[in-house]
Formats: structure tokens, C-alpha cells, sequence
């Protein structure tokens, strides 16, 4: 090819790029005022529906100029993560409600905390004892970025004995939180333009950790009238050539659902079927108050699951958990792990190490009877919900709906704060009520404010 042929050539690549990148600040624009409109109408940021007819258009059009639609399709996947970061900036979930709580207490009001995820007990007796030992006994180095050996070994022997299952230490790897291990296993195993399924209502990292990498979320919304069961149609339509994996977390924030076992065996075979990874997030596996099974049971290669010692030993703070998957797949995720921090804090590791030791059953006890109350008192205002199988909260919705986010901003200045379900999905009528934080005076304290406001 001749020099003059080549520039020429270049010359049209770059004035294309120059005029696709005007018409993606134009469409981003258009996102940012679509955008608001949701917003003030309460409406979710995502609209499956409305995507569909997007795709639907894109693979016709794909058709017609004879172009590769799985590619096509991708570049969509962009556009459409794109209009979601912009319109999400607008939306108020529970963090949002969370910080304007913190500010207002540090103004010197008091605030009665609905709204957050994190229990008040105080952590195991052996996380004190060996907080006081760890110094002497010298961790403190640098480690291996998968854990330490003698940790992870512990971890396996107790996912074994917790879970009914046969795993090794080397199907194990220690995170800073679940959080991490949530991030890592999204941003490892999907490349963007992937397709990722996410069942909402739906703890919102999920969603977040899929955006930040340029990963499409396909949503399968569920409904308080189906008991949040998904419906396997609705899983399947989302199936495509660019699906890479599903996220579930039972017990669920926020509606405390545990899908029944004939369920879970029916998602396993389509996830089986399709080849897709399945990330399950089981970090209130031990606040099941119903029976539930590890997604380890089914023995699938392509599982990872997250544990996380905020939840069943209240240490949040500590930002401790684990990973749970084959071994390939760990090695993956380690690699990141490596890069982003070394290794988890080896005085945090020990400390939690021991707290294994240590049994929890009470704070569960503890949980459950508030949880108890809670939907007494729910049932008494009228408010409709699914009684939880598990986990820390209500997702309630009141007989008339109302808007929760402005319910939210609106208690706030009453003194309590809830978590608008705008936050966990298109459930702008429902609010998450947590029972973690609080205790039984506290939260009916915090109910008899909520009361008046409805
Ligand atoms: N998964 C779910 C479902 C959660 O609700 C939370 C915290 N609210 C996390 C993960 C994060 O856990 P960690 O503190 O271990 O990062």
C-alpha cells in the first residue's frame, strides 16, 4: 500500500473518531437530562426494557449494514454503562442517606440509624486477646497475597465444617472484606463489553463494581407478590453470547429472602448450561434462620463465593474476609490482589484467624429477635413485606406507595434514617429497615418516629 493511500486512510479514522466522539458528547448530554427526569419522577436509572428495544434495534441494524452484531452489541453495552454512570450520579441511596445522617450528627443531632448494614455487637472475646498477643508474636511482614498459610488452612477446615462441603486451602484466598472480593472477581473474570445478571433488589455493588469496569448489568427484577423469587424465564431472556456470569446473595439484602433449594438447583443448571461463572455473596450465611445451602454444594468449577467476617463476627471495621473458588481462578484473582495491595494486613488476618475459634451463635439469637420485633411492629403500621428467612432487614412498601427517597430525606430531619429503595434497584415505593445496629428500645424508638411521617 502506497504512503499516500495509508494517509489518506488515516485521515478518515481520525475524522470518524473525532465525529463519533461529538455524537457521544451529545448522547451523553441527552443521558444527563433523561437523567434528572428519573430522578424527580423517582424512576429507576436502568430500564431493561427499554435496553432491549436499544439492542433489538442495534442487532437489526447490525444485520442490515453486515456487521458483527456480538461486537456491535458490545459497543451498545458501552453507551448504555455510560448513561447509567451519569444518571446514577443523581440518585440517593443508602450511603447518600448514610453521609447526610453523619453530617447532621455532627452538627449535634440526633440520629436513630435505620439505614445501615452494620451490627453494634462487640467482636468476639478471642479478637481482644489476640489483638493484645499479635505484636509479640511478630506478624507485621509482608505476606503471601492469597492469605496466610495457617489462616487459610483454618478457613478451609471451617467453610467445611460450616458449609457440609470438602474444600482445600488452596481453594481460598483472604480479601480486605467482601467488598474486595466482590471487585476483584468482577473485574478479573469479565472483560468489558461483557454481560453480567444481576437479580435485583440487589446490594448496589454489584452494579457498581460492573459500570467501573465497562461491564453491562442485565437485571432480572423480582416482586414482594413472587416472594422475590426470580422468575427462570426472566434469567433466561437475559442469556446471550456476551453473558459471563450471574451474582446471587442469599440470604439477601436487603429483603431477607433464601431461595428455596428446587429454585437454586434450577439457576445452577442454566448457569451450568451456559457456561457462566456464578459469584455468590454469602456473607449472612450464618444469619439464616431458614435452611440454605452454599452455591459450594452444587461443586461447580466456575464458582466464586464471598464471605466476609463484618457480618457473622461484627468486625466491619477490620476489613477482613475470604474467597472461596478453584484454584485457577484464584491464582487469577490473586494477581490483582497482588497488584492492588500485597497482602491483607497480617495483625487483621491473625486477630481473625483466632476469632474463628470464638462462637457467634448468640448474636445471631440476638439478630433474629429483632428481626422478630421489627416485623411485629411492620405488621401493626400496615406495612407490606416478605417475612425475612434471614439476614438483618425489612423491605417494606407502605399500602399507598409513596416515594422513599423523598420519605428518607424528609425522616432525616425527624431524627431517623432509612434506606430509600431507589438504592437497591427500581423500588422506589419500598425502604430497607435494618435491625443490625440497634437495640429493641432503639428500634422501636426509631419505628414510633417513622410511624408519624407516613
Ligand atoms: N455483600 C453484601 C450483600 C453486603 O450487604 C455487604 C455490606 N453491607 C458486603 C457484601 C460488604 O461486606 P464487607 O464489609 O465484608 O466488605
Amino acid at each position: 500500500m502506497k504512503m499516500t493511500e495509508l494517509e489518506e486512510l488515516r485521515k478518515r479514522i481520525e475524522e470518524i473518531t473525532i465525529e463519533m466522539l461529538s455524537l457521544l458528547k451529545t448522547r451523553t448530554e441527552i443521558a444527563q437530562e433523561i437523567g434528572k427526569i428519573k430522578n424527580k419522577e423517582g424512576m429507576s436509572v436502568s430500564n431493561e426494557s427499554r435496553e432491549d428495544e436499544l439492542r433489538e434495534l442495534v442487532k437489526k441494524q447490525s444485520k442490515e449494514v453486515n456487521f458483527d452484531s456480538t461486537t456491535a452489541l458490545k459497543f451498545l453495552n458501552f453507551l448504555l454503562n455510560e448513561s447509567v454512570k451519569v444518571q446514577s450520579a443523581e440518585s440517593n441511596t443508602h450511603l447518600a442517606i448514610f453521609l447526610k445522617a453523619k453530617e447532621l450528627e455532627q452538627k449535634g443531632e440526633k440520629i436513630i440509624h435505620l439505614e445501615v448494614g452494620e451490627p453494634d455487637f462487640q467482636p468476639p472475646i478471642n479478637v481482644k486477646k489476640a489483638l493484645s498477643e499479635v505484636y509479640d508474636k511478630g506478624f507485621g511482614k509482608y505476606g503471601p497475597a492469597k492469605g496466610l498459610p495457617a489462616f487459610r488452612t483454618k478457613l478451609a477446615r471451617f467453610v467445611n465444617n460450616s458449609f457440609d462441603v470438602n474444600i482445600n486451602s488452596e481453594n481460598v484466598m483472604v480479601t480486605p472484606g467482601a467488598r474486595f472480593g466482590v471487585f476483584l472477581s468482577i473485574t478479573t473474570l469479565l472483560d468489558p463489553g461483557d454481560e453480567m445478571i444481576v437479580i435485583e433488589p440487589a446490594w448496589p455493588a454489584y452494579r457498581q463494581c460492573a459500570i467501573n469496569a465497562g461491564i453491562k448489568v442485565r437485571t432480572v427484577k423480582t416482586t414482594l407478590e413472587n416472594r422475590w423469587e426470580p422468575n427462570m424465564n426472566d434469567i433466561l431472556s437475559c442469556v446471550n453470547d456476551n453473558t459471563k456470569m450471574i451474582v446471587l446473595n442469599y440470604p439477601n439484602n436487603p429483603t431477607g429472602k433464601i431461595l428455596p433449594k428446587t429454585l437454586q438447583d434450577k439457576i445452577m443448571e442454566t448457569v451450568k448450561k451456559h457456561d457462566l461463572y456464578i459469584l455468590s455473596d454469602e456473607i449472612y450465611s450464618n444469619y439464616s434462620n431458614e435452611e440454605w445451602m452454599s452455591i459450594l454444594s452444587y461443586k461447580y468449577e466456575k464458582s466464586i463465593v464471598t464471605q466476609s467476617f463484618s457480618k457473622s463476627h461484627s468486625m466491619t471495621g477490620y476489613r477482613i474476609g475470604y474467597l472461596i473458588s478453584n484454584q485457577p481462578i484464584i491464582e487469577k484473582l490473586a494477581k490483582l490482589q497482588a497488584l492492588c495491595l500485597t497482602n491483607v494486613s497480617e495483625p487483621i488476618q491473625y486477630v481473625s484467624m483466632m476469632s474463628l475459634e470464638d462462637d457467634v451463635t448468640n448474636n445471631v439469637k440476638i439478630m433474629n429477635e429483632r428481626l422478630i420485633k421489627l416485623e411485629e411492629i411492620c405488621k401493626e403500621m400496615g406495612l407490606e413485606f416478605v417475612r425475612p428467612d434471614g439476614a438483618m432487614y425489612i423491605f417494606a412498601r407502605t399500602k399507598n406507595p409513596i416515594n422513599t427517597s423523598e420519605l428518607s430525606e424528609k425522616l432525616l430531619n425527624h431524627g431517623v434514617a432509612i434506606a430509600p429503595g431507589i438504592g437497591f434497584g427500581d423500588y422506589n415505593e419500598f425502604f430497607r429497615i435494618s435491625a443490625a445496629g440497634l437495640d429493641i428500645k432503639t428500634l422501636i424508638e426509631g419505628m414510633d418516629i417513622l410511624k408519624t411521617q407516613l
